[in-house]
């Protein structure tokens, strides 16, 4: 497990150049040993570390660490309206702003992770996360309405970071319903809202993203669907991770703001236009294993997913079931 003097040690090699052990070893007041003790950790956060004899240490993918100054002067205006944190690690970003709702207000709180050791998506599965290689955070947001006005919340998330990714020139994602991103359907980020308050309103919402910017083999390997990244999917341009969170919430927060006033219907057509299983057939995996099929015709006001199976329409809500390719 990395520790807070690890990342403070990979903050300083995040650069891609060779730090000697004793140069590292002095900037944070440690031995060297206990340097060398401490970086063995880099590889459980998914970052691969060269140690080169009688020179010292280099990341083998320097990568910019997230940095919460980067990130408020890229968000301009926006960064005054939300309650920005960012750390190094947490289980999981959404876990922990859950916990924090029981003690304070958390309308409008970001909170950002360089690394989750314990993300997670829908029904207790896991998101997989690598220091460096993700971008993983979560947003306190308060609404007026009950989980009914809500429901297609996840959709219009979908919606917004698709949007955001257009703009910083990223195309080519699909939606696939209710709440991946996905290219070329390989799958590369993940949208998990936890919803509680009245059933009538109001709720709180914190809406948890996970995307994959850089993804490393080893990490992919843990996977159990067909997964890409957004470096990939930029066909390999540089993405930089403060610059595009910034633009992610800049989209994500307008569209909560309209969300809150007009709900899920007027997005219908964009998610449409933006879904990758428009038309195609599709397999639907029920919570007890059984399946049914159908071509997929879109999705209703309230979010959930309609069916066309022989003629016959079929309506799936969202939090039961599970998209397939036939
Ligand atoms: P599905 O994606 O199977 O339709 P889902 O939308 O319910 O189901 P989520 O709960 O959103 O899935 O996400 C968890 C699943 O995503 C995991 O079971 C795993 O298969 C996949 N996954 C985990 N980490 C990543 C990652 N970094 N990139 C892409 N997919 C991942």
């Amino acid at each position: 497990m990395l520790t807070p003097l690890g990342f403070r040690l990979l903050r300083r090699l995040a650069d891609g150049e060779i730090h000697s052990g004793e140069a590292l070893a002095s900037a944070v007041g440690m031995s060297r040993a206990r340097v060398s003790q401490v970086l063995k950790e880099a590889d459980t956060a998914g970052l691969k570390l060269e140690r080169i004899r009688g020179q010292g240490y280099r990341l083998h993918d320097p990568v910019p660490f997230l940095d919460r100054d980067a990130i408020v002067a890229a968000l301009g205006a926006t960064a005054k309206t939300l309650k920005i944190d960012v750390v190094d690690t947490v289980d999981s970003t959404n876990s922990e702003l859950n916990r924090r709702a029981a003690r304070e207000d958390v309308h409008r709180r970001l909170l950002i992770a360089e690394w989750q050791t314990a993300g997670r998506g829908r029904r207790g599965r896991g998101w997989t996360a690598v220091a460096g290689g993700s971008l993983t955070f979560s947003l306190g947001w308060r609404f007026e309405q009950g989980a009914g006005f809500l429901a297609g919340l996840s959709l219009a998330v979908g919606v917004a970071l698709a949007r955001a990714l257009e703009i910083a020139g990223i195309s080519g994602v699909e939606l696939k319903w209710p709440n991946d991103l996905i290219h070329r359907y390989c799958k590369f980020g993940g949208i998990l809202i936890e919803l509680s308050g009245d059933a009538l309103g109001p709720s709180l919402a914190v809406i948890g993203v996970g995307l994959n910017v850089r993804l490393p083999p080893a990490a992919r390997r843990t996977i159990a669907q067909p997964v890409t990244d957004l470096a990939t999917v930029a066909r390999g341009r540089v993405i930089d991770r403060n610059l595009l969170l910034a633009v992610l919430m800049r989209e994500l927060t307008a569209m909560l703001d309209r969300y809150a006033v007009e709900g899920f219907a007027p997005l219908i057509p964009e998610w449409q236009r933006r879904n990758a299983f428009r038309g195609k057939a599709a397999k639907i995996v029920l919570p007890d294993g059984s399946t049914a099929s159908g071509d997929v015709v879109g999705v209703d006001a309230s979010g959930a997913l309609v069916l066309d199976h022989g003629g016959r329409r079929l309506r799936f809500v969202t939090g039961e079931v599970s998209l397939r390719r036939p």
